[in-house]
């Protein structure tokens, strides 16, 4: 399953930089021609992550503004966290002169084919039940994760690196909470992207503090356990 997941977002990520071929934006169809991303030292690979990982965090948000409306439950309150993440995927799309994928900020709007029908799914099945809409959450949490470690790995800049642990760290917070969410409802959860053991093992561990806007209970006023 996870092969497969990386193999769709390594299809996605070329789809995306060819969409994103565009005027100043760093064509990687343009071969010989310099681009602001080949002055800032990134390869096309790192930059087609970051552009997927700012996606990502719009899926995470969405979806979770979406099933915040149809279900009365307070773990969708992590929407507000994944905002943050927006935003400092953006920082560092700008910092390094990256065309921004989201050209459309409308909820369940999204450059990538990948994205939008995962949205279309998630939500679909997220409607069914509360059970179901959590479950959807420690999904969209697992894959997050496999996608940031996989992104940290690749990353040679210490501010990208930097960046993305932070949001790796806030990332198993959510993960934490919707699988406290699901043990509070009796309901089980099988992992798709982790394995189990990986799973239970982040769920049972206790939640971390820093990474993403350290202050967030106080400044969100529902900090609860959501972290970054
Ligand atoms: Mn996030
Ligand atoms: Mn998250």
């Amino acid at each position: 399953m996870r092969t497969m997941q990386l193999i769709a977002l390594g299809s996605l990520v070329s789809l995306t930089s060819m969409s994103l071929a565009g005027p100043g934006g760093g064509c990687s169809l343009c071969a010989g021609e310099p681009s602001v991303q080949a002055a800032a030292g990134l390869d096309q690979a790192m930059i087609d992550t970051l552009v997927a990982m700012r996606e990502e965090e719009k899926l995470a948000r969405d979806v979770y503004l979406t099933l915040g409306e149809k279900w009365d439950e307070p773990a969708f309150g992590i929407a507000e966290s994944e905002k943050r993440h927006l935003e400092a995927m953006k920082g560092l799309l700008d910092r390094f002169g990256i065309e921004d994928p989201i050209k459309d900020d409308t909820r369940g709007v999204f450059t990538s084919e990948r994205y939008a029908k995962l949205y279309a799914q998630l939500i679909e099945r997220g409607s069914v039940s509360r059970v179901e809409a959590l479950r959807v959450g420690a999904l969209i949490e697992e894959l997050d994760l496999t996608d940031l470690r996989q992104a940290v790995a690749q990353a040679e800049d210490e501010s990208i690196e930097r960046v993305l642990g932070n949001l790796q760290r806030a990332t198993r917070n959510h993960l934490r909470a919707f699988a406290a969410a699901l043990k509070a409802q009796g309901a089980a959860y099988e992992s798709q992207y982790l394995t189990q053991d990986e799973f239970d093992s982040i769920a049972g561990s206790p939640r971390e503090r820093g990474g993403m806007g350290g202050g967030q209970g106080s400044r969100q006023g529902s900090g609860r356990s959501m972290g970054g």
